[in-house]
């Protein structure tokens, strides 16, 4: 496994295993599954309903604690947020059965977004999570919170496959330490992403499947992975990706699919807004 440096100096794995929309019953088998291919990075959510099933396979999986890297996520808190974080995060340490978190991601850059953030600064400190950092935060989002807070997010994790590259934001990010991770690497399968000619041809060409050049693409790049699957082939082939390069000229091809913008929805748009607003989880 490759590492990257957070701004902190903690080392987080280029690569793991994301467990959204798998479902809570599902969730054990398909992280001890993981976990037995070889992948130490989780990335789960409270909205995701799935961190006890998590915890379970953490559990019973008999690795090491310092050997595995576990991300959960705060949900949107309703005021007052420096509260209500704190409770979340006790609750989702609870449901994971860990005494601390590698990483704690404020899931949406909506509602008392500095309320959250301070607590989240302050369960740091303390030790509760080794890192902190944000998702689907845009640029204007994101460089706002740095400049008027004390601690920059680790990491952002964000929609990022090869119809929407961010590449410009990443070179952003990186400028203020941030570093980007991708939700959705294989873009859900949308735009038949596994059998896109462009991919599949350079899956050829490597003779690699088309979602290990994804997977390979992205790391190459510098952006952590986190690629979900419930099935045990599919967790094998994706954490395969360290023992090849693409060449420029392949990464080049690349770059020629962004279109540079979502396949799911637009942190910008009032509807979304007040939709992932209103919805609360019960902590
Ligand atoms: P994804 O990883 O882009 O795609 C998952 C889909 O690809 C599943 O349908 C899976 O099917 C299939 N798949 C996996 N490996 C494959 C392979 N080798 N060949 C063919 N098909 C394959 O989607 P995602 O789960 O949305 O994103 C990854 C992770 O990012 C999530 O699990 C979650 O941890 C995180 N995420 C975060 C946010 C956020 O707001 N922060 C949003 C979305 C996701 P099978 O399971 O049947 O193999």
């Amino acid at each position: 496994m490759q590492f990257t440096t957070l701004n902190n100096g903690v080392a987080m794995p280029l690569l793991g295993f994301g467990v959204y929309q798998i479902p809570a019953e599902d969730t054990e088998r398909a992280v001890s599954d993981a976990l037995a291919a070889g992948y130490r990075l989780l990335d789960t959510a409270a909205a995701y309903g799935n961190e006890e099933a998590v915890g379970r396979a953490i559990k019973s999986s008999g690795i090491a604690r310092e050997d595995l890297f576990v991300t959960t996520k705060l949900w949107v808190q309703d005021a007052p947020a420096e509260d209500n974080t704190r409770r979340a995060f006790e609750t989702s340490l609870n449901k994971l059965g860990l005494d601390h978190l590698d990483l704690y991601l404020m899931h949406q850059p909506f509602g008392d977004v500095y309320g959250q953030w301070r607590a989240m600064e302050a369960l740091n400190r303390e030790g509760g999570t080794r890192a902190i950092g944000v998702a689907n935060f845009y640029p204007d989002r994101l460089i706002d919170l740095i400049v008027n807070n004390e601690i920059t997010p680790a990491v952002n994790q964000i929609e990022t496959h090869p119809f929407f590259q961010r590449a410009g934001y990443q070179d952003l990010m990186h400028a203020h330490g941030v570093r980007i991770q991708s939700w959705g690497g294989f873009a859900e399968g949308r735009n038949g992403l596994f059998t896109h000619p462009v991919l599949a041809e350079i899956g050829e060409e490597c003779d690699r499947s088309v979602a290990q050049i994804v997977l390979r693409w992205l790391t190459q790049r510098g952006v952590i992975a986190i690629p979900k699957s419930v099935r045990p082939e599919r967790m094998a082939e994706n954490i395969d990706v360290f023992g090849f390069e693409l060449t420029d000229e392949q990464m080049a091809r690349i770059a020629t699919l962004d279109t540079g913008g979502s396949l799911f929805f637009d942190h910008h748009d009032p509807e979304v807004v007040s939709w992932l607003a209103k919805r609360r989880l019960d902590v």
